[in-house]
């Protein structure tokens, strides 16, 4: 393909993206297709000989939608939602197109550049506390990580150096081996400190754990994957209180922010902590300007060499909807979770399971586990709407989370009516297995 070729098929191609996201609504939300549906699809090694593009387009419907689970189908309640966004798809085009892999600041400096400035005006936005913020000569900063699960390992190792050479201080006579030996992690059944847990999107109370970490001198890390984007809006910013005791901070703005995956924000209060712990200086990857808070090299802030141009997405976004366009984003949803729990707590035979504060909604039938697994069942069964399950205590719930970025009012009123009378048709049939038992 050149670049003649490249400039016709690109348009087609953003056609076809543009067509599948207007009319995602006609698609069924979630396939039809059982495990290894695809492999009998296509031949079992590469083609020889160069195939054209038609070629490879028309397999897309025939061999990759079949298979496709729609997440930005306004029917799609499932897991949390996964940001989208038409800026976001630009600047990520453009930054395949530049194709840079930004490991140190020198291997393009506008990569690293930009990925610094987009992080402090996404901790402005959220209110972080100055500390956590770069700007032209501060200590700590952020960072884009691929997810949420990465910010929490790099935070635990970070931790770990940094105790280790605070004991070998105090302690010259241990070696590293016996400090290794004796380090405690506190988590609970949800692992580190987390605002919007992943079940039931429930709070820690960060003023509450964060003057024992303080007083303890624990490393004090905080996963607000989902619930992090809520922070925008200041009638949320209060949920985030009791940050300023955490060393490290993560939310995914590639969950609820429209920036498409993969985009995880993580800010440290030092970042000598995470290049204390990850610096690794070969000579081919050395440069003349040092480390400092004009310049960066942000290997030694993650666990991969490599990295992509990922800030294009943020700056993109940030710029072509503003703040006020992203918050109306999140309190549209918001309002529609709040929407379906009013549905819920109309209908005596459903029970609420967890408050409801941002946009999920946990919820099930007054009943029995298995009540409840069937109706799931045979909720993703009709594949009219798409929901996952998770436990609360002993209890097998459903959630319904608010994910698309184009979901209206209607598509919860539909979900609601499709869940009722997918009820009302399980409770006839489920009382009569009673009555024959
Ligand atoms: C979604 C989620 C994660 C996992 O996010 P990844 O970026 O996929 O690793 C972690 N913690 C919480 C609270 C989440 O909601």
């Amino acid at each position: 393909m050149d670049a003649a070729e490249f400039r016709k098929r690109g348009k087609e191609m953003v056609d076809y993206i543009a067509d599948y996201l207007e009319k995602i609504d006609k698609r069924q939300v979630f396939p039809d297709v059982e495990p290894g549906y695809l492999r009998p699809l296509i031949p079992d090694c590469a083609p020889q000989d160069p195939e054209s593009f038609e070629d490879v387009f028309k397999d897309i419907e025939k061999i990759i939608m079949p298979g496709v689970t729609h997440w930005h189908s306004p029917y799609f309640f499932a897991y949390f939602p996964a940001a989208s966004s038409f800026p976001a798809l630009l600047a990520d085009m453009l930054c395949g197109g530049i194709g840079c892999v930004g490991f140190s600041w020198a291997a393009s400096p506008a990569c690293t550049e930009l990925e610094t400035v987009m992080l402090d005006w996404l901790g402005k936005m959220i209110n972080l506390p100055e500390e956590f913020l770069a700007g032209k000569d501060g200590r700590g900063g952020g960072v884009i990580q691929g997810s949420a699960s990465e910010a929490t390992l790099i935070s635990l190792l970070a931790a770990r150096t940094k105790t280790i050479r605070r004991m070998q201080s105090e302690k010259p006579e241990l070696t590293e081996a016996d400090i290794m030996g004796r380090l405690v992690a506190y988590a609970s059944d949800q692992f580190c400190a987390t605002l919007g847990t992943t079940p039931c999107c429930s709070f820690d109370k960060l003023v509450e754990l964060g003057p024992i970490c303080t007083k303890e001198n624990i490393w004090m890390h905080i996963d607000a994957a989902y619930a992090g984007s809520a922070f925008i809006c200041p009638e949320f910013r209060h949920l985030l209180n009791g940050v300023e005791f955490a060393d490290s901070f993560n939310f995914n703005p590639h969950k609820w922010l429209l920036v498409n995956f993969d985009c995880s924000a993580m800010w440290v209060k030092k970042r000598s902590d995470l290049t204390g712990a990850f610096k690794l200086e070969p000579l081919y990857l050395q440069h003349h300007h040092q480390e400092s808070g004009l310049v960066t090299d942000y290997r030694h802030w993650q666990i991969p060499l490599g990295r992509r141009f990922r800030s294009l997405k943020l700056w993109f976004v940030l710029r072509m909807y503003g703040v006020t366009g992203l918050q109306e984003h999140i309190r549209k949803h918001v309002r529609l979770s709040h929407q379906f729990e009013h549905l819920v707590l109309q209908d005596e035979r459903f029970e609420l399971c967890a408050e409801v504060v941002l946009g999920l909604v946990c919820f099930r039938l007054k009943g029995s586990n298995d009540l409840n697994k069937a109706l799931l069942e045979s909720i993703n069964e009709a594949k009219k709407i798409h929901l996952v399950p998770c436990h609360l205590r002993e209890k097998f719930v459903l959630r319904f989370a608010i994910c698309s970025r184009t979901v209206e009012s209607t598509h919860v009123k539909f979900a609601w009516q499709h869940i009722s009378q997918l009820a009302t048709d399980l409770l006839k049939t489920w009382e009569q297995n009673q009555h024959q038992q």
